[in-house]
């Protein structure tokens, strides 16, 4: 079968040998992954989800049982008092802006402890101008970089000692950036040490990317907030579209309050037909994250094998579902992402080009063969064309069309 779609008997010998090699790791993420499932199905169970839970209601969407219950349902996985679970969230950035917007008063100052946030974040703090960024409502931004892949903890002390922050971010996977993604150790860590310093300062987690990756989550060492999109993990594909927030009781209803109206909150919104969807897409969430993880880990191991520098090695503890590949040249990132598209359930015959995406500064390619629009949790590779040229590969829906993926890419790559 992979001689009918073009990929030579070098490339499958090396994934075989490959696969070999990545055996012990593929166990730790079953093992999470059975894990992960467990907790999910003891939130099921525990809050009764049952059929009437897919119903849906329209127009304010008063009283949707179904919406109430999922918001339960996170609640439960996540260890939190209370959640969001949106459509009404257009997307991650969505959710993160309304949660910031919630949070922050003119005079008030946002710190993100993990250098420059996501490219689309930019505009949304006022880091590049935009008449309607928090900066246009007098909310201050302070940034502290990593050193060494690790929080700068001198650096947060004193910042923290000398003016009152608000609010911390914490983005836990690298977006756009070569640096490594945050793991659960080092977020703990960090946690626990602000603290120490400040008992009032809101932490609030950027979770994009890295849900069910782990067996704990963010909420459970101490993070106030915690924010993610569903055409990532946890929408398991099936989610068409939304976002979530989590967290403190009395944090959720400001996030409700912003989302829709002051006085309407969290009471209105409807789901339109898609409760069983975001149910569904949970339960599967669990093994498409370890799908993805599998695709990601043999990405890097035959990657290494041919020479490129991979981020996280195959044999690392990973924090997220992100594996980056250096390629220090623009036309090798460019072919890797068309090779991946060209391995796709869905337009397979699309050939990806570089552009200029709103919210991002750089050009940027961007390949995805998905069902639902900029599904990241399907398999997916883009990147910005900037040196030193690095394509950020994530998803999978199965690991076996991962797999296809990856060696069609890698075949598209070698020619
Ligand atoms: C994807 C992502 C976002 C934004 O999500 P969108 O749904 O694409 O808007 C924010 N932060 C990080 C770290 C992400 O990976």
């Amino acid at each position: 079968m992979y001689k009918q779609f073009g990929i030579s008997k070098k490339i499958v010998d090396l994934c075989a040998k490959s696969e070999k090699d990545v055996e012990s790791v593929f166990k730790e993420i079953d093992e999470i992954c059975e894990y992960n499932t467990l907790k999910v199905l003891k939130a099921f169970q525990d809050n009764h989800i049952s059929e009437i839970h897919f119903g849906s209601t329209t127009g304010y969407g008063y009283s949707d049982i179904g919406r109430e219950a999922i918001e339960k349902v996170y609640s439960q996985i996540f260890k939190a008092e209370d959640s969001l679970v949106r459509s009404q969230f257009i997307s991650g950035t969505h959710a993160l802006t309304v949660a910031l917007f919630a949070f922050l008063r003119p005079g008030d100052t946002l710190l993100s402890i993990t250098g420059l946030p996501y490219d689309t974040l930019h505009e949304v703090i006022g880091i590049r101008e935009n008449a309607s960024s928090l900066k246009s409502y007098n909310v201050n931004y302070d940034q502290i970089d990593l050193v060494n892949d690790d929080f700068d903890y001198e650096k947060i002390q004193k910042r923290l000692q000398t003016g009152k922050v608000k609010v911390i971010e914490i983005q836990r996977s690298k977006g756009y950036s070569t640096r490594k993604s945050i793991k659960i150790e080092q977020l703990e860590k960090v946690i626990k040490y602000i603290r120490e310093v400040d008992k009032e300062v809101i932490i609030m987690v950027d979770n994009c990317y890295c849900e069910f990756v782990t067996k704990v989550e963010p909420i459970e060492i101490g993070a106030d907030v915690v924010v993610g999109s569903l055409i990532k993990n946890l929408g398991g594909g099936l989610a068409p579209n939304g976002a979530y927030i989590v967290g403190r009781k009395d944090l959720i209803e400001l996030a409700g309050e912003r989302l829709t109206a002051p006085g309407e909150g969290k009471e209105v919104g409807p789901t339109l037909g898609i409760n069983k969807s975001i149910l569904q897409g949970l339960f599967f969430a669990p093994n498409v994250v370890s799908s993805s993880l599998k695709t990601a880990v043999l990405a890097s191991k035959m990657l290494e094998t041919l020479g490129y520098k991979t981020e996280p090695k195959y044999d690392e503890k990973r924090a997220d579902i992100v594996q980056t590949i250096e390629f220090g040249a623009p036309e090798k990132l460019i072919k890797y992402c068309q090779g991946i598209q060209m391995g796709s359930p869905i337009e397979s015959s699309s050939v990806p080009e570089p552009w200029d995406m709103p919210g991002y500064t750089d050009k940027v390619i961007m390949a995805a063969g998905a069902f639902t629009q900029g599904s990241s949790i399907e398999l997916s590779c883009d990147g910005p064309i900037r040196p030193p040229y690095v394509a950020f590969m994530q998803g999978g829906l199965t690991y076996e069309y991962g797999k296809l993926g990856v060696l069609k890419a890698i075949q598209i790559l070698e020619e």
